[in-house]
């Protein structure tokens, strides 16, 4: 096991380990950090999801599944391209929805069968363990730790943010590959720190060892996830669109079908997000164009979907919590003709979904607020 201050900082390692200029690195979908690292060291990655995993109103259990026979011949054109492929439980940015095992274990046996490393990003893989036994054949009767066991055991290299894995802070590398380790190892005193530690105190790699146990209990992991279902019902019946089925780490709504006209480079999923902060100060995230990176050649690279996340962690929220953020994103929903699009007044060229600053393309902010105060009076 390799320790590092954050999850990020793992694919950081990853990629300087694994990735020549000009590299490709197949994966079923991205994540904002892993992609900036892959590109920064001058490699791409190729998405290979299933089209299931695109389509918000898809029905299918797992919608985080890779699509073999794309990725089957992905890897044959490119052979020589690729030194490593990424694996993403509870893809991130396209709702949370989770992979099958079954999924899992085709890719990895791909990749053994090429003489391609194999890469888990495990950061979100309670929720997922959780979606394979309550949801896939085969799985009913097996304990989350089996489960885990079989999925990690099948790839070559393990990665994960504690602070979601675990409940902590800081990320692990593991893998029982010495050579591969051998190759990652000398990076953690460059960036992290020394070997034993990796930038964090003793006390979060106690906390994650906790919370790794912790994750073994299906009564602790199924909470996030019924919170979430809960949430997404209730939108649901309101006609509130929502990615469905109901995945892990929050309830993303859909912007693209919020708005229907606004043009794609206004950024219909900010636009949802500061209307929820107006409407209600709740806190959602972009998950759609503002969160994607340009192209290398400086022109913008739309989101196949334009979502805006609620993140539901376990053991923050109670459910009249939830009921309160139903009601608002439900205002929200039946005023989404007052609302406007954005554009960036501040863009920075790393990441630019954290620090970046946008302004409304109208003065739509100001009549939602009109409509908000005639609606609710002075009330709050
Ligand atoms: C959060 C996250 C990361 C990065 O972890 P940090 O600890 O925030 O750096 C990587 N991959 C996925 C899928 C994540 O959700």
């Amino acid at each position: 096991m390799l320790p590092a201050h954050q999850g990020r900082a793992c694919e950081n390692i990853i990629a300087e380990a694994f990735c020549r200029p000009g590299d490709l690195v197949p994966m079923n979908f991205h994540f904002t950090t892993a992609k900036a690292h892959i590109t920064r060291v001058g490699a791409d990655v190729v998405e290979l999801v299933a089209a299931k995993g695109l389509d918000a109103n898809n029905l299918d259990p797992f919608k985080g599944d890779f699509d073999i026979p794309r990725t089957k011949q992905f890897i044959k054109d490119h052979r020589e391209q690729i030194q490593w492929l990424r694996i993403e439980t509870g893809t991130n940015l396209i709702g949370g929805q989770p992979i099958s095992a079954h999924n899992i274990k085709e890719v990895a046996e791909i990749c053994r069968q090429e003489g391609i490393i194999s890469v888990l990003d495990a950061s979100l893989l309670q929720d997922n363990l959780h979606f394979i036994k309550t949801r896939e054949e085969g799985y009913k009767d097996k304990s989350i730790k089996e489960i885990m066991f079989e999925i990690c055991g099948c790839v070559d290299i393990v990665y994960f943010s504690a602070r979601k894995l675990g409940f902590a802070r800081g990320g692990c590398i593991c893998s029982n590959n010495e050579k591969l380790m051998l190759r990652m190892k000398e990076y953690v005193p460059l960036y992290e720190g020394f070997l034993t530690y990796g930038g964090m105190e003793v006390r979060s790699m106690e906390a994650i060892a906790v919370g790794l146990y912790e994750t073994l209990d299906e009564e602790y992991i199924n909470q996030g996830p019924m919170f979430i279902e809960h949430l997404v019902n209730e939108l649901h019946s309101y006609g509130v669109p929502v990615v469905r089925p109901a995945g892990g780490l929050g309830v993303h709504l859909n912007a693209s079908e919020f708005f229907p006209d606004m043009p794609h480079g206004e950024y219909p999923a900010g636009a949802l997000g500061a209307a929820m902060y107006i409407a209600g100060g709740i806190r959602g995230m972009e998950r759609g164009t503002i969160s994607e990176q340009r192209e290398r050649d400086g022109s913008e690279r739309y989101a196949p979907l334009e979502l805006l996340r609620l993140a539901v962690p376990r053991r923050v929220f109670t459910l009249s919590q939830l009921e309160y953020v139903a009601d608002r994103v439900k205002w929200v929903w039946d005023n989404r003709e007052l609302i406007g699009g954005l554009r960036f007044v501040e863009e920075p060229s790393v990441l630019r979904f954290f620090f970046g600053r946008l302004e409304p393309v109208s003065d739509w902010q100001q009549k939602l607020v009109k409509k908000f105060r005639a609606d609710f009076g002075d009330s709050l």
